[in-house]
């Protein structure tokens, strides 16, 4: 039996008389594997039936409740009619890709993804399979620098600021980027690392975890101490305002991110990040070499960008997964009779002499008595132009009333 895909509230997969969700965004009833503990991929880690880590548990939080499995690498478990394993994804600790694997055909989903060597992950795995669902944060055209050219750069500059009296200060997310700087900074130099709380709450379960990273919190005694002499490196999350902090004067601030070189103004930035760009994903494809790819997470044009690219170097069918409804081996259910009246119900909306923008069509709609989906009111809107009831606008993605 094929599986089917589509994003909606986080990755849904359904093959047999099974659904299972990757990643979902909110609670759900059906059973979740969680890929890895940032913030959009473990919303729903307190649903009835879920998989992850144990690092993942740790660092999302969560109290370790009955409902929660833990799963180790290349150790399968059942999920109703299939098998499951989970692999490295090499993003960050923790961090797992799942493969599900029914009697007829496998499939992998990826979650946040990196394809080499660092510090502190092991580059993901290359699982083969026969549909990949994979990330595609990075899915225009991008090149990152080697890391180990990256690295020499950070601790350059770490001790040129020293040198010069200053606080070397990185802004940085504090879930992966934060440990391997620690790391970084750890091996090749001998200065105290100060980390923000919500870098050291992290820190402390890489630390569980057996990641010997030497740090001190910023509001810790020593930490304090240390901050008040100078000559130590300073890692804060990236949102955290600096202008109004006391040593403000004396930091030397830098970003780090993948977006480092992209979007980072007139500051300093380093473009260090824990997934992989627009290049290594290919190389991730190609290795894995399955017969079908859906690309997801990040912008739209990451994902169609991506898949295009993929069809044409590569020659293996790739597209975007669908919104909400199906795609995949497609079982759609079109109920004909429901499309027709919210065929009406979008007509009742619209008034001669009006230009109406989709978005609001869509949710004005869906928003009605009869609590249409949104995939309803598209095929909907798109039924109406094909009968010549309304007109679509393409220059502002907005539709009028086809008048006589
Ligand atoms: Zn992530
Ligand atoms: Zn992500």
């Amino acid at each position: 039996m094929s599986f089917s895909a589509r994003q909606s509230n986080g990755i849904v997969v359904e093959f047999m008389e099974t659904q299972v969700v990757f990643d979902s965004t909110r609670k759900t009833a059906f059973p979740l594997l969680v890929t890895h503990a940032h913030g959009d991929h473990c919303k729903g880690l307190r649903s009835k039936e879920t998989y992850c880590t144990h690092p993942t548990l740790e660092l999302a939080d969560v109290q370790e409740a009955e409902s929660h499995h833990l799963v180790e690498f290349n150790r399968p478990f059942e999920v109703g009619h299939a098998e499951v394993e989970a692999h490295n994804s090499g993003h960050i600790l923790g961090s797992a890709q799942y493969k599900v694997t029914t009697d007829s055909e496998s499939l992998v989903y990826t979650g946040d993804l990196n394809f080499r060597d660092t510090l502190i992950t092991k580059r993901a795995e290359a699982v083969p399979c026969d549909v990949l669902i994979m990330e595609s944060t990075y899915g225009t055209p991008c090149y990152f620098p080697s890391r180990e050219y990256m690295y020499e750069r950070i601790v350059d500059w770490t001790t040129f600021s020293i040198k010069r009296g200053r606080i070397p200060t990185f802004q940085t997310d504090a879930l992966g980027n934060a440990q391997e700087l620690i790391t970084l900074l750890n091996i090749e130099t001998a200065l105290p690392v100060i980390t923000h709380p919500r870098v050291s709450k992290y820190n402390e379960v890489y630390r569980k975890f057996g990641h010997n990273l030497q740090y001190f919190d910023e509001k810790s005694e020593e930490g304090l101490e240390i901050s008040c002499g100078g000559n130590y490196a300073l890692i804060v999350p990236k949102n955290v305002n600096l202008r109004t902090d006391v040593r403000a004067e004396k930091l030397d601030i830098a970003f780090v991110s993948g977006w480092g070189a992209r979007f980072s103004g007139r500051r300093k930035a380093f473009c260090l990040s824990d997934h992989s760009d627009f290049y290594r994903l290919l190389d991730f494809v190609e290795e894995v070499a399955p017969r079908k790819v859906f690309t997801c997470h990040g912008s739209h044009r990451s994902k169609v960008t991506l898949a295009k690219k993929i069809q044409s170097a590569l020659q293996i069918k790739s597209m975007p997964l669908k919104r909400e409804s199906s795609s995949g081996v497609v079982r759609k259910h079109v109920d004909l009779a429901r499309i027709g009246s919210c065929v009406e119900e979008i007509m009742a909306n619209v008034k001669p002499g009006f230009i109406y923008p989709k978005g609001w069509l869509v949710s004005a709609t869906c928003n009605g008595l009869r609590r249409f989906t949104k995939g309803e009111v598209e095929t909907g809107l798109s039924a109406s132009v094909k009968q010549g009831r309304l007109r679509y606008l393409h220059e502002t993605d907005s539709f009028e009333l086809n008048l006589p």
